[in-house]
């Protein structure tokens, strides 16, 4: 009701100092807080966080975060504290786990921060009945689907663990399901179809190009001069992740750092927060790097090879340009690139081998189209787009006029 609403956004200017609710935000958090169970789908950045931090300031009872990452965890963390909610997580490392355990029971957190190797244990069902539970958000909710991007198989027993508590309701979240994907997450995390609620997936100041990938080294090179701010560029393995951000690095226009789980967290946090502070630095990463990570002003996003699929593509890409500001999204593939994700087919497990070859497919469909990039992107997650966009390569220059223009002066030169 209008109370409830009026409520909401009294929460979010005195609690967050945010004016309005952004894209679908409201609408969620208004069913939230009517009790409905609830599939939020938004685009990385739209502020996910928002829609059960701030139900778990107005509701009684603590708010259970699932949540896939340490690391996720604490940047989530210290930015819920920073707006002065009561947060804590509960993760194997925790010094004060003790205390956190005190403080729930005690009633005395909005939130609470955990990850599903530790919700399923049978001793965290018996401290959700310690205390009042005013909700369940379950972030990345993707993990629970086969046919998510990245299954999860610990996500799949969150379902039971909601189970023993009927009347909290369930928020998921996720920023990348395709159709098939969202009715997997309903089904498996018992929420209604009626909860499904998808927001814009269009990112119109990103400009898409998808170009062939000739000679990776001196083609980035290249691209680093033509490209102004900070960028990241993600490359397929740890040992091109180093070769590439040496070979960028020597050619010296600017400061260049590798990111990948082979390198020491100590190394990893520094390189990350170089970089968040950075205005013009390059980060090459493998995907280990972005999830989580809060620059609004990331100028460009550049793929050394293909990513996973498109889902994978649209979040990756997501990175850039969060402020609203002009960005680039720049793909280099190659067709090895995809005879290999093809022959890493064989050691798929049988139950996921459609799925991915469906995601390989739809990949190759996007880079091989000649039509708007934008609006295959969109159509894919379901949208309807307008058949051109005017802010991607094939647009800015379809494929067939550019050919036949270079032809004509070619043979006019001649
Ligand atoms: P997501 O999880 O969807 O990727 P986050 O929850 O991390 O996104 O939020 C992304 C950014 O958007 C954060 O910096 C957050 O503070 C900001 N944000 C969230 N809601 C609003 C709003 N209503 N108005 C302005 N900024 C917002
Ligand atoms: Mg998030």
């Amino acid at each position: 009701d209008a109370g409830t609403l009026d409520r909401a956004e009294q929460a979010l200017r005195t609690t967050f100092g945010f004016p309005h609710f952004r894209g679908v935000q409201g609408q969620v958090v208004e069913r939230v807080l009517a009790g409905r169970s609830t599939l939020a789908v938004m685009p990385t950045g739209a502020g996910k966080s928002l829609t059960y931090q701030l139900p778990a300031t107005l509701l009684p009872g603590t708010c259970i975060v699932i949540s896939p990452l340490i690391a996720l965890m604490h940047d989530q963390l210290r930015s819920a504290r920073m707006n002065g909610i009561r947060a804590a997580a509960l993760t194997s490392a925790d010094a004060d786990r003790a205390a956190t355990v005190a403080a729930f029971r005690a009633g005395e957190l909005d939130l609470l921060y955990v990850a599903p190797e530790r919700a399923s244990q049978p001793h965290f069902r018996d401290l959700l009945n310690s205390a009042p539970v005013a909700l369940f958000a379950v972030d990345e909710a993707h993990c629970v689907s086969e046919w998510g991007h990245d299954f999860r198989p610990d996500y799949r027993q969150m379902r039971p663990l909601m189970d023993g508590f009927p009347d909290v309701p369930r928020l998921a979240l996720t920023a990348t399901a395709d159709g098939h994907t969202r009715a997997d997450i309903l089904q498996q995390l018992g929420i209604p179809d009626e909860g499904l609620i998808v927001s814009g997936f269009d990112r119109p100041n990103i400009r898409y190009l998808i170009r062939p990938r000739q000679n990776g080294g001196s083609q980035l090179k290249q691209l680093l001069t033509e490209q102004d701010g900070a960028g990241i560029i993600y490359a397929p393995s740890r040992k091109k992740v180093d070769d590439l951000a040496a070979a960028l690095d020597r050619a010296g226009s600017r400061r260049v750092l590798p990111y990948h789980a082979g390198l020491s967290p100590e190394q990893r946090a520094e390189h990350q927060a170089a970089f968040v502070a950075s205005e013009d630095m390059v980060m090459v990463a493998t995907v280990a790097f972005g999830m989580g990570i809060d620059k609004p002003d990331v100028r460009f996003v550049a793929h050394a090879g293909i990513p996973k699929s498109i889902e994978a593509y649209y979040q990756e890409t997501g990175r850039a340009g969060r402020d609203g500001d002009p960005a680039q999204a720049i793909m280099l593939w190659s067709a090895g690139d995809f005879v290999q994700a093809r022959q890493r087919l064989s050691e798929v497990e049988p139950e996921r081998l459609a799925g991915e070859r469906t995601r390989l497919d739809a990949l190759a469909a996007l880079v091989e189209a000649p039509g708007c990039r934008r609006a295959l992107l969109l159509r894919h997650f379901g949208e309807d787009p307008p058949a051109s966009c005017g802010n991607c390569d094939n647009c800015l220059s379809p494929p067939g006029v550019v050919d036949a223009t270079d032809l004509a002066r070619k043979l006019l030169s001649a």
